[in-house]
């Protein structure tokens, strides 16, 4: 402070950092909002259909009674695979959608589960409702940090709108400001 005397009577730009953070911050809300939503979808899909992309080993992606997992097969479970069809088999995994209408009744727990298999096949899944709850959850702290900043035409110091105002120093406190740059003054 004591070296830069100059700087204290400069007007600071409102919101330079408020305006990164507001950006930062919805970008959030709304990344989060897209994660609830989309995984609200899912669990509705899954609750009719059994969807996923699946290899001619056996690995699969996809949503299942409230689960969206990933199962995936080990490199000498496959080369097992190869030599059982005489490499008839392709080596490279070949990726195929898969639908099936059956109705299956819905699962609710574990949240997450987790097994690995001794014969070359490991699987992870997970019940949707995480990334639905953490999405809310995430959206809502997202929206509480939106509601903390001020508004890049708010002055930041005591809130007051400067929408408008000519440059100069914030009515309310006297604290200075440039001038709004949606509404430049002539
Ligand atoms: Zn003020």
């Amino acid at each position: 402070m004591a070296g830069k005397p100059s700087t204290s009577r400069e007007p600071r730009p409102i919101g330079r950092g408020v305006v990164r953070q507001r950006r930062i911050a919805t970008v959030l809300l709304w990344t989060c909002l897209s994660i609830s939503v989309a995984s609200a979808a899912l669990w509705v899909t899954s609750a009719r259909w059994t969807a996923f992309w699946m290899t001619q080993f056996g690995d699969m992606l996809g949503v299942k009674a409230g689960y969206a997992g990933y199962l995936w097969t080990s490199a000498p479970f496959r080369r097992e695979l190869i030599e059982a069809t005489n490499r008839a088999m392709p080596s490279e995994p070949v990726w195929n959608w898969h639908c099936d209408t059956r109705r299956i009744p819905m699962e609710w727990w574990p949240p997450v589960f987790f097994s690995r298999h001794p014969t070359g096949l490991a699987i992870i899944s997970m019940h949707l409702g995480v990334p639905f709850g953490m999405g809310l959850i995430g959206a809502f702290l997202a929206r509480r940090w939106l509601r903390r900043l001020p508004r890049p035409d708010q002055c930041p110091a005591c809130g007051y709108f400067t929408h408008g105002l000519p440059a100069g120093v914030c009515p309310e406190c006297g604290r200075p400001i440039p001038p709004s740059d949606r509404f430049p003054q002539i």
